[in-house]
């Protein structure tokens, strides 16, 4: 399989040099140069199956050719045994024709784990394979940092250097990374803001002589495979509730339109999804583009479901490529000009087949908590604010009521406390296995918001020998 970039000039590459590459040179994001497709026989004999097994079975043809691929059913496998429910990602009834897919039962309570427990083992099989090592390097506000953490743990050839600004990520966040006890995970507390812990993540991306020495890399959500992970508990789910006999429905909350991508990818794959709902907080530019037609730039506003507080959904661009009608030049000149100008009016014909599949639904912290209530009322289930979007976008969903609806709870309701308790009196406890978090010793550097001190500190605790 070879992988090709959204904007056309890069290289075409394959798996494995897409899966170290992450972003593209020409600025754009890797997709396959073709879907594969599963037939409906495949899909049925896959009905009931454990959860890795299908997520081997959806993944392998998107790794074919690649080195890792004979070792992918013992990756899968190990993958998911590592997460604390029997069914990996259960579906809970939540009313008539409505669905909750649980996907906060990894080892950092957030949808994430699916994808970066499984892509962290892919990266370290193939650098040993290959005598390599990377230096990964991030900036988080939340959710990431941790579940990024949680998959470099203890691996050999990558060491991980996770950014976050000082004070400002809740407490149970802040302890999911700073507890995490191995060598090869560094902490840093940044006096700053998150937008200043960016900025020297792109500083030190942007040192070139540094960046070759150490083998930077990013595990970020436009990393190819972590889609490609994400694609096997739609197909999960939906084989669960009949498909691909039945047509079955997602409702995605949503950031960077890289969960909700994976549904789409699931649809391409061969199941019928008639309809992927999209649910935003008040950074809503998703949802006004279903219902406008045009993509514009706002601020961001901190909300109740701060991983999805994004201005740009940076995963937008693949489906974009496809409204293109896979023309990555013309892609490449549309992106730069929504750089430019902040604004992206894509054109009534392309707005019309994107609405033919996507609808999206916005809703604020006041709605937010108001859902949260609600359901814990009717069904004594207590859910996180991104969650709630999510369940309120399928309520909120135009679609035949005869055909189900899952929605995604893409964080555990412990991680998200003080709204949860807000919303319902209640005050969500962590699972058993992290009952004891806050006990935990923290490790944890603080620096400045200084360039030069943070180099050093690198520069003292990264490794180089035999760099990606
Ligand atoms: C990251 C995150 C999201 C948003 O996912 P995208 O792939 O960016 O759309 C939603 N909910 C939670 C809990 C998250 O951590």
């Amino acid at each position: 399989m070879k992988y090709i970039s959204t904007r056309g000039s890069a290289p075409a590459l394959d798996f494995d040099d897409a899966l170290l590459a992450g972003l593209a040179r020409d600025g754009g994001l890797y997709l396959p140069e073709a879907w594969p497709v599963l037939t409906p026989e495949t899909l049925t004999g896959l009905a009931g199956r454990p959860y890795a097994e299908i997520a081997a079975r959806v993944v392998a043809p998107f790794m074919a050719g690649s080195t890792l691929l004979g070792e992918l059913d013992e990756i899968a496998a190990e993958t998911y045994a590592g997460f604390s429910h029997a069914a990996t990602a259960p579906l809970k009834q939540l009313g008539p024709n409505l669905w909750m897919m649980e996907l906060f039962h990894g080892p950092t309570l957030a949808f994430k784990d699916f994808a970066l427990q499984f892509v962290g083992r892919l990266f370290d099989r193939l650098l040993r394979k290959r005598g390599q090592r990377i230096t990964i390097i991030g900036a988080t506000s939340g959710d990431t940092g941790a579940a990024a953490i949680e998959a470099c743990r203890g691996l050999a050839s990558v060491s991980i250097f996770m950014l976050h600004p000082k004070g400002r990520v809740s407490p149970v966040q802040r302890r999911q990374m700073t507890t995490v006890d191995a060598p090869n995970v560094h902490n840093i507390a940044i006096e700053g803001t998150f937008d200043d812990c960016q900025d020297l993540v792109k500083a030190l991306f942007a040192d070139e002589a540094m960046r070759d020495e150490y083998g930077f890399g990013a595990v970020n959500s436009i990393n190819w495979a972590r889609v490609m992970a994400q694609i096997a508990y739609y197909v999960h789910a939906a084989l669960a509730l009949g498909g691909p006999a039945r047509p079955v429905a997602f409702a995605v909350p949503t950031g960077n339109f890289g969960n909700v991508y994976a549904g789409l990818g699931a649809r391409r794959m061969g199941l019928p999804i008639p309809r992927l709902i999209v649910g935003s907080n008040r950074n809503d530019i998703l949802t006004r583009y279903f219902r406008e037609g045009r993509m514009e730039m706002a601020g961001v506003t901190p909300t109740l479901s701060p991983s999805m507080d994004i201005q740009v959904s940076s995963n937008f661009e693949r489906f974009l490529f496809d409204l293109y009608g896979g023309d990555g030049a013309a892609l490449a000149e549309a992106m730069a000009a929504f750089r430019r100008d902040g604004r992206l009016d894509p054109g009534a014909d392309r707005w019309k087949a994107a609405t033919a599949i996507f609808e999206g639904h916005r809703f604020d912290d006041e709605e937010t908590v108001a859902a949260i209530g609600r359901l814990y009322r009717e069904t004594g289930e207590l859910i996180d604010p991104h969650s709630a979007i999510g369940i309120e976008a399928a309520r909120a969903a135009s679609l035949d009521p005869s055909i189900p609806v899952v929605a995604l709870a893409t964080a555990h309701p412990a991680k998200f406390p003080d709204a949860v308790e807000r919303a319902t009196g209640q005050r969500p406890a962590l699972p058993e296995a992290m009952a004891d978090l806050e006990a935990r010793e923290e490790r944890c550097a603080t620096l400045a918001n200084d360039l030069p001190a943070l180099k050093s500190f690198l520069r003292e605790r990264a490794t180089t020998q035999g760099a990606a």
